[in-house]
């Protein structure tokens, strides 16, 4: 698994998911059940043990996976409080107040997404529907 500190740490060896639900790990082709042509018993038992100790299966995957994004639904208003139009952009951005900060400095730069460049201030409403802790903000 390519992951430091994990299994044989080689990094061409890959995990993925058999047939039954388990975690398997190996190298060469995978098959349509989710078994390796050469399967990595050093990773498997690696595995077995984060297993039996209770530490979280995920970080197995964490090689393989991408960093989340989240959809970030913005609306823009005039000063008035007219509504103006819409954007929406995907953030690498983990926390909320990160996201706004960033909606704040596309602002200010006065690029948003959806509007033409060097558009006029708005008022921005921010919403993360998937974020865990989503609930709207305003961007004065
Ligand atoms: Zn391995």
């Amino acid at each position: 698994m390519a992951k430091k500190g994990f299994g044989c740490e080689r990094s061409e060896c890959a995990s993925s998911t058999d047939i039954s639900g388990e975690a398997s790990f190996g190298t060469g082709g995978l098959s349509r059940d989710g078994f390796w042509e050469f399967p990595c018993e050093e990773c498997r038992n690696a595995w077995r043990l984060w297993q039996k100790w209770g530490k979280e299966v995920s970080v197995v995957h964490d090689v393989t996976t991408a960093p989340k994004l989240y959809t970030v639904k913005l609306s823009y208003f005039k000063a008035g409080g007219k509504w103006y139009s819409d954007g929406e952009y995907e953030s690498k951005c983990a926390e909320l107040f990160d996201i706004w900060d960033e909606v704040r400095g596309m602002r200010d730069r006065r690029h948003l997404p959806g509007l033409m460049e060097g558009c006029s201030e708005f008022i921005v409403s921010v919403d993360v529907p998937d974020h865990p802790h989503s609930h709207p903000r305003l961007i004065i």
